[in-house]
């Protein structure tokens, strides 16, 4: 699940291994390693620490033009420095870095062990360095890819892995099934990764690997087999561009990741509208769905599919559909989709929502839904990943790389392209032109209005500095606040470890009330809407049981008065009010985070696309 970055050509391989690494860093990670082949002999370096400790111990004369890296999130076996990749076979001569879970993996170290072979770590990875190295012991005119495939038919499990051969310094075989690979092509070099973040520096000319595809790369080519169709050459595609560049990664003058991509949202919303809104109709235009008006007319209800941050930002997307199209819509966790035999109805419009576009749980669930005949699109932040091309249609979130572990931009531009969805799906129903206009105008005055929320930074940091030190928070919303009290918990959760609980205001008092004390600060969402009176009276009954209360809310004649805090944003229109009273809770949860001490981008035992089950 974690990293990988491979290199063939003609530079120091070293430098670009480390730099490559470097740049996964901010995917969480618990180890790392590399392998080169200095002049003839496989030199491994690995650490149980960070890529600059790994980076110090490196040896720097040794010069080799192929390698590979790894940052590990370990599955099997410690965090320690034995367990961290690559892993080689008993002679030192194939070494393998694998990102992913071999299921099998107990069995394949039982038949290896029983072979005589001594394994030294306790990772499923290494039976593979052991596996491949025998194949090629029992028929030495295998090709590395043969005997990489011969491997892999044995295993079952989930990887992304790249394999080095000592005695064949001018290769590397890459091979993926269900981690993401992606290959960079270069001047008489090629690299490998699992994410393109660890390539712009070099070229922004990339191929994705398909699940079930084996690659061979030399400095100046590369080919492509299938591993189940009896190595049959794979389909060629052409390379695409990647439309990130390495300034997109770089800090600047933030001091983390998470702050950087907050304060980019004013600019990520103008791009996901760009070229999008229709004044003339007062609709939205959303090509990359490919469907024509009379198929837009024929869904009869839309269902939102993610995980995590995701699911609530699909949560919001739900509210907005209804609101503006009048037709059922719903989310649903991804993660639990395919475990309870769905009824996939045909004349459902299901949208799968994951920032990188490899979420496992989110692509199981779309493999499920075409299996069953569903109608299905993605919306991703990454263009070529995985779930984009399974869906083949869909609505690309335009937010530019996001690296902090915890979502704002991608989640904010999943709102921000569920509104344009629900604006597009009223348009072609009821919604009247004069609506569609209110909401074009709406989503227009968005930018400034984020802009306008994060000048008010110091503020609210002030409040999360007060309650930083609770325990415990409750996050209370009703209808259009919902989703935004279960993002603010779950980004609070996330990055600064306050245990956090979002509930809805009127379930207050069937059974959480008996929590409510002194001690147990809650965050009450206030939008502008038809139930602010009611909103006032949950703030009351929290009052009345001692409970300190943050009052979040658009309402301007609201008084500092009615809670102990109140963090206020613009008004927008009613249905896009949920995006900006979003905002706020990620800088609250930032600055609580922040003040506990907290690794902001890399939270504990999190990762930024969660590859596995
Ligand atoms: N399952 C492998 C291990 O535990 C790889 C984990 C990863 O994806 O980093 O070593």
């Amino acid at each position: 699940m974690c990293g990988i970055v491979g290199y063939v050509g003609k530079r120091d391989a070293t430098p670009v291994l480390v730099e490559g690494l470097h740049r996964l860093e901010y995917r969480g990670y618990d180890s790392a390693g590399l392998a080169v082949v200095h002049r003839g002999r496989l030199q491994v370096t690995k650490t149980a620490g960070r890529v600059a400790d790994l980076r110090a111990k490196v040896q720097p004369a040794t010069k080799s033009t192929i390698g590979i890296g790894h940052t590990r999130w370990a599955t099997h076996g410690e965090p320690n420095e034995v367990n961290a990749h690559p892993h080689t076979d008993t002679a030192g001569r194939i070494a393998v870095v694998h990102n992913g879970i071999i299921e099998n993996a107990e069995q394949l170290r039982d038949q290896l062990t029983a072979a005589g072979v001594k394994l030294v770590s306790d990772t499923d990875t290494e039976a593979l360095a052991h596996m491949i190295a025998a194949e090629i012991a029992a028929d030495p005119t295998l090709s590395l890819s043969e005997a990489t495939c011969r491997t892999l038919n044995r295993v079952e499990g989930a990887y992304g892995l790249v394999v080095l051969d000592t005695k064949r310094p001018d290769q590397l075989v890459v091979a993926r099934n269900g981690s993401p690979i992606v290959l960079g092509i270069g001047e008489s070099e090629m690299y490998v990764a699992s994410d393109v973040a660890a390539l712009v520096r070099y070229t922004r000319q990339v191929v994705y690997l398909e699940d079930g595809e084996v690659a061979t790369l030399h400095s100046g080519d590369y080919q492509t087999k299938t591993l189940t169709d009896n190595g049959a050459p794979a389909a060629a595609r052409a390379p695409m561009i990647v439309d990130a560049e390495a300034g997109d990664y770089e800090l600047g003058t933030y001091p983390d990741y998470m702050s950087k991509e907050i304060h980019e949202q004013p600019e990520a919303i103008r791009r996901a509208l760009r070229g999008r809104l229709d004044e003339r109709f007062a609709t939205a235009r959303l090509g990359g769905i490919n469907l024509d008006a009379r198929e837009l007319r024929s869904i009869r209800q839309v269902k939102f599919l993610g995980c995590g941050s995701a699911y609530y930002a699909g949560q919001m997307g739900a509210a907005i559909i209804e609101e503006l199209a009048r037709i059922p819509a719903d989310a649903e966790p991804a993660s639990e989709f395919r475990y309870r035999s769905p009824v996939v109805d045909p004349d459902t419009l299901y949208v799968a929502v994951s920032q990188s576009g490899e979420t496992s749980d989110t692509l199981m669930a779309v493999q499920e839904l075409k299996r069953k005949g569903g109608q299905v699109i993605g919306t991703v932040n990454v263009v070529g990943s995985a779930i984009s091309r399974e869906t083949g249609h869909g609505i690309l979130l335009h937010a530019g790389p996001e690296v902090a572990v915890a979502s704002t931009k991608a989640l904010t531009n999943m709102a921000v392209n569920f509104a344009l969805l629900g604006l597009l799906l009223g348009r072609v129903r009821d919604l009247s032109a004069a609506s569609g206009d209110r909401i074009v105008n709406g989503l227009r005055n968005l930018p400034a209005q984020v802009a306008d929320i994060l000048a008010t930074q110091t503020e609210i940091a002030a409040v999360a500095h007060l309650y930083a030190a609770a325990d415990h928070m409750f996050f209370i919303g009703r209808v259009r606040g919902w989703p935004v009290a279960r993002e603010g918990a779950q980004k609070l959760k996330e990055i600064s470890y306050v245990h956090a609980e979002a509930y809805q205001a009127g379930e207050l008092k069937h059974g959480p009330l008996a929590l409510i004390q002194p001690e147990m600060p809650s965050v009450v969402v206030i939008p502008s809407d038809d139930l602010v009176a009611k909103n006032l009276s949950t703030i009351e009954q929290i009052k009345a049981r001692g409970g300190p209360v943050i009052a979040l809310t658009s309402v301007h004649d609201l008084p500092d008065s009615a809670a102990d805090a109140v963090i206020r944003v613009p008004r927008a229109e009613p249905e896009l009010e949920p995006i900006l009273l979003n905002i706020p809770l990620q800088i609250f949860a930032y600055h609580a985070a922040a003040k506990l001490g907290r690794d902001i981008d890399k939270p504990r035992n999190l990762a930024k696309s969660v590859t596995v089950e």
